[in-house]
């Protein structure tokens, strides 16, 4: 029998694996974006260690590898899966998690504008339309003709120079809207050097660890491979 983990308090050990290679396919994560999830998760973790110092749950024989566990299973899934919020009610109740450092709107690229969005972007804005071109992946929608950095990064004033009318994909970031149509759901982009999805993922790991300490203590089996 494989060891028992305090991630097995939460969810089967087979579940997880699945969920995660699903959502690895998913982002189509290549060797870079895996690189980036390491540096990410080691971010998280410093934090974690602090606000949940193992030594502290002696008892209960919690080790540091539990703790990465738990990361790993708030990268991927959403705590309503424990009857907690969703990634977007919880990126809304936290909105000062964004330190405003404006790497989203420099580096991310293409900036992603959807058909169904056109209209009302280029009615509120018409200066938009020459702005805007078809998406080199996807003809039916669009994007930004300049990013990296977006043209209306304000780099002075650390502010969007259009925040009225940025579009949809910018006033959900760090989530990002993916699945099928009727299926669809945030995930959040995990990147080391953005403040507030760190911090988001940092606050579902904390409830994921404190929910999993309370399982284990009162002595619930949880899930074995
Ligand atoms: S969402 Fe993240 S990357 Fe964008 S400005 Fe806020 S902290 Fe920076
Ligand atoms: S439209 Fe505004 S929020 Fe969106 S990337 Fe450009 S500057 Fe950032």
């Amino acid at each position: 029998m494989n060891q028992f983990r305090l991630r097995d308090h939460l969810i089967d050990g087979e579940l997880f694996e699945s969920i995660r290679s699903a959502a690895l396919q998913e982002k189509e994560w290549d060797e870079d974006k895996q690189e980036e999830i390491r540096r990410f998760e080691k971010k998280v973790l410093q934090w974690m260690r602090k606000k949940r110092p193992v030594k502290k749950y002696k008892k209960l024989a919690v080790k540091k590898s539990d703790l990465k566990d738990i990361i790993e299973l708030a990268d991927i899934s959403s705590l309503e899966l424990f009857q907690g919020p969703s990634n977007f009610e919880l990126a809304q109740i936290h909105s000062e998690w964004c330190n405003h450092c404006g790497k989203c709107c420099t580096q991310s690229s293409p900036i992603f504008i959807h058909c169904d969005e056109m209209k009302a972007i280029t009615t509120l804005n018409p200066s938009l339309k020459d702005e805007i071109i078809s998406n080199q992946f996807y003809p039916e929608h669009f994007q930004f003709r300049e990013d990296q950095p977006c043209k209306f990064h304000d780099s002075q004033k650390k502010r969007c120079s259009i925040y009225d009318t940025r579009p949809q994909v910018c006033q959900n970031y760090p989530l990002m809207l993916i699945g099928s149509e009727g299926q669809e759901h945030h995930i959040i982009n995990l990147r080391h050097d953005c403040n507030y999805a760190t911090r988001l993922v940092l606050e579902k790991a904390m409830i994921l660890f404190d929910e999993a300490v309370r399982r284990k203590s009162k002595g619930s089996e949880g899930f074995r491979k």
